[in-house]
């Protein structure tokens, strides 16, 4: 049977001195109603989240999901997270994790209640979706033009494009309109035809033997798994970059994948119908790898 877990937080001020943040945490019931009916992340979608993945009741990667979620924090004008606070409120609820299989644990913080005090912060657990299929066999995605240029993050950094925030319908539509074109999954492209990332997931192009990704400062939130693969890549000899990577390029990428932090990598079959070849001793490689412990 599917299994829950939830715990509040009530968020400390950056600089407390605490140590032991155990009594912040309040466990709730996950099938009773927990939040107020003036709650900002419900109504405008104004809170950030991390979703960190959990393997044998490890968690993966904590420290770069604390980073983003303390750089999303302060381009939404939000108060630092206490990271003390954070990282004991992950290792509680990944301590309710099953000791074996795979698990997801999220973190969201909240504006709080409408002209309340304080944030709302709260972090769940939960079983994850099988994505083995998915890893062997891999999506066929569709480029979607996500309506603005590789300029527009610095002309108009109002609109958060680098932060992980709860405003994810825009995202889900995405995924959607994959699925109406016969696709799994999009890739995001600039109107004037660079590509971004997929609306859940990061980019990686293999193109003459060297690993590439397109660089976070196109408005694009910058993914830990990307992140963690490429150290892995680099450690073992591979050539790894960030860079302006427009949509004609990925017709040279000779293998392609999406990667985040819980369906981890799959391998990209197609792109707007145009079939990419699919390195699978590779990308079951790169799983082996991101399912093993990693800090
Ligand atoms: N890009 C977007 C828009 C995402 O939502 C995600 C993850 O959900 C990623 C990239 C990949 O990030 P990570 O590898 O940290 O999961």
């Amino acid at each position: 049977m599917a299994w829950r877990f939830a715990l509040v937080i009530d968020p400390a001020a950056s600089d407390d001195p605490r140590t032991d943040f155990s009594g912040t945490f309040t466990p709730i019931d996950v099938a009773a109603p927990a939040l107020s009916v003036g709650e900002m992340s419900t109504q405008r979608g104004d809170g950030i989240f991390e979703s960190i993945g959990v393997v044998d009741r490890h968690a993966q990667e904590v420290g770069p999901h604390l980073d983003r979620l303390a750089h999303s924090a302060a381009l939404c004008d939000l108060p630092v997270p206490h990271r003390e606070q954070w990282r004991q409120a992950v290792e509680v609820a990944a301590e309710h994790c099953p000791p074996h299989g795979e698990a997801v644990i999220k973190l969201i913080l909240s504006r709080g209640v409408e002209h309340g005090p304080t944030p709302t912060a709260w972090v769940t657990a939960a079983e994850a979706p099988d994505n083995t299929r998915v890893r062997e066999r891999g999506i066929r995605v569709v480029t979607l033009d996500r309506g603005y240029g590789l300029d527009t993050p610095a002309k108009a950094p109002w609109l958060l494009l680098g932060a992980k925030t709860l405003s994810y319908a825009v995202n889900m539509a995405a995924i959607r309109e994959a699925r109406r074109r016969g696709a799994d999954d999009a890739i995001f492209v600039t109107s004037d035809g660079f590509v971004l990332e997929a609306p859940t997931a990061s980019l990686i192009l293999r193109v003459d033997g060297r690993f590439v990704t397109p660089a976070p400062n196109g408005g694009i939130l910058h993914g830990t798994t990307q992140l963690s693969l490429f150290a892995h890549l680099a450690e073992h000899g591979h050539e790894v970059a960030y860079e302006t990577v427009p949509v004609s390029a990925m017709a040279q990428a000779d293998a392609a994948w999406l990667v985040s932090s819980v369906r981890l990598a799959v391998p990209i079959t197609a792109i707007d119908a145009v079939e990419v070849p699919v390195d699978a001793e590779l990308t079951a490689s790169f799983n082996q790898y991101l399912l093993s412990p990693r800090d």
